[in-house]
């Protein structure tokens, strides 16, 4: 077949798989969107493999291997019964045992799993360990909730997933709205309803069987992954004036290591909304506020002079000169225009610590600008790494030191990042790091699923 064929081939079997996705899951956006960001990437390699198109690889792909669905009864602390909708996508095999998260919020739906199983399946592939992709979680607030509550709602959440899920099965961990209290109750259902086995969930507590450094991974790791990128250029996050949203899990240690690196970041967020504070953020208070009291960040703005609270707004709109952003809360927060209003303050990189927080034309305009885009699922791969490192652990009834885990994220994220920017340029898109992480996830992904065979 002459090139040129195959070059169309290849481009048209993409869009018709689009197409197919789009009639088939019609709604489910989020999903379209993970698809649609990742699809057109891969154009270029399918045309260099065009085996992976003779046999639909793409078509057999993008096909959870399968999704539970199910009701999660309990009883609020009034008696009253309640019930919410539980998930677990596990969608791709092929390079090991389903590895993704959970998220309790009220906002989960299909759509929004199955965009989060599928861009994980990409990248546990980049981590290079043997974790395939899932995901999981419930439509359950926990806000607002009593400790009794979140007890009782696991415990019923858990009496159904414990069917499915094991350590060389499928191994949930933690997201939004699901932490070390949460997975310690997980775990304890788990346990009495099958039998003590450490390694069938992570991001557990250190008392059982957690990993060390796992807390911290995520925002250690996409900070780590912007230091190699800066370093790649001689530079460094010394004085750089860094925008981060989010106030959970990802954003706290992620704002703690770029403190740590010399940056000063001067913004985190909640769904309320955020604070400016020029002094820089007061970490030791935000922990307090958020860790220990799981309060508001309005009472961060009540306790710090130099902090400006904005009700209801969100951090991207802040019209302040700025070098490093760093979306750490949820998916879709950056949209096009704030994509445009980073670049006219002189963003130079954006890392994307939360899932697919830039829309698909925000990263056109930071691409198109010559932003660096670092894609989550590059970025924010360090928490399933460690993840992966905590199922090492616990498969060795081992505990390695902190220090030695953190060297080990370090390592994980600059290969991540060499990965990245090496395949980009081997494909005539230097410095397009979502190419190149879309390639060399997906690449290897296709290859043990071909290698494997029709299943
Ligand atoms: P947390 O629940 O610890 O924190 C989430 C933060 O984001 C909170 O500040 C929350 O505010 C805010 N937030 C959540 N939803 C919205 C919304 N719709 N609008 C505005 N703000 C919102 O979650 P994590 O820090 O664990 O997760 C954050 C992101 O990072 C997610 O996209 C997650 O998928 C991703 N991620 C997490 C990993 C992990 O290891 N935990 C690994 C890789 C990616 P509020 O308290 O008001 O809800």
């Amino acid at each position: 077949m002459k090139e040129s064929e195959t070059m169309t081939e290849a481009k048209q079997y993409v869009a018709s798989i689009q197409q197919m996705i789009r009639e088939k899951d019609a709604g489910q956006t989020e999903f379209i969107q993970a698809v649609d960001e990742l699809l057109p990437t891969v154009t270029a390699f399918l045309e260099e493999h065009p085996e992976y198109v003779e046999q639909n690889i793409l078509g057999v792909l993008v096909e959870p291997e399968r999704i539970i669905q199910f009701r999660v009864p309990w009883q609020d602390d009034k008696g009253n019964w309640q019930v919410n909708r539980g998930y677990r996508i596990q969608y791709n095999s092929a390079l090991g045992p389903y590895k993704g998260g959970l998220r309790f919020h009220p906002s989960v739906n299909l759509s929004i799993l199955k965009f989060l199983a599928f861009e994980q399946i990409f990248k546990n592939s980049l981590t290079g360990l043997p974790i395939g992709g899932g995901k999981g979680g419930s439509d359950f607030d926990p806000k607002g909730k009593s400790d009794a509550e979140i007890m009782r709602f696991c415990q019923s959440f858990m009496t159904e997933l414990s069917k499915h899920i094991g350590p060389n099965i499928d191994v949930p961990a933690g997201d939004i709205g699901v932490g070390g209290r949460e997975i310690g109750y997980l775990f304890g259902a788990y346990k009495r309803l099958k039998q003590y086995d450490a390694g069938v969930l992570t991001g557990k507590p250190l008392d059982f069987w957690g990993s060390k450094g796992r807390t911290e991974a995520t925002g250690y790791g996409l900070v780590y992954f912007v230091k190699h990128l800066l370093a790649n250029d001689q530079d460094s996050f010394e004085g750089k004036e860094v925008f981060v949203s989010g106030s959970g899990n990802v954003a706290i240690y992620a704002i703690e290591k770029a403190q740590e690196l010399g940056a000063k970041v001067t913004t985190c967020s909640d769904s309320s909304g955020f604070i400016y504070d020029p002094a820089g953020i007061d970490l030791e208070l935000l922990k307090e506020i958020k860790e220990v009291k799981r309060e508001r960040l309005t009472e961060y703005a009540n306790q710090r002079s130099s902090a400006e609270y904005f009700a209801g707004e969100s951090v991207w709109n802040l019209d302040k000169p700025v070098d490093i952003a760093l979306p750490c809360a949820t998916q879709n927060e950056i949209h096009k225009e704030q994509a445009s209003l980073l670049v006219k303050n002189g963003v130079k990189i954006v890392g994307e610590g939360a899932n697919m927080p830039c829309t698909i034309d925000a990263v056109e305009v930071l691409l198109e600008k010559g932003v660096y885009y670092c894609p989550g699922k590059a970025a924010n791969a360090g928490g399933v790494a460690v993840s992966a490192l905590e199922m090492s652990q616990n498969s060795q009834r081992l505990s390695w030191t902190k220090e030695d885990v953190d060297q080990k994220l370090d390592d994980i994220m600059l290969a991540i990042y060499e990965t990245c920017r090496d395949t980009a340029k081997n494909y005539g898109e230097e410095k397009n790091l979502m190419m190149g992480a879309n390639v060399a996830g997906f690449g290897k992904v296709a290859k043990a699923m071909l290698a494997q065979g029709l299943v």
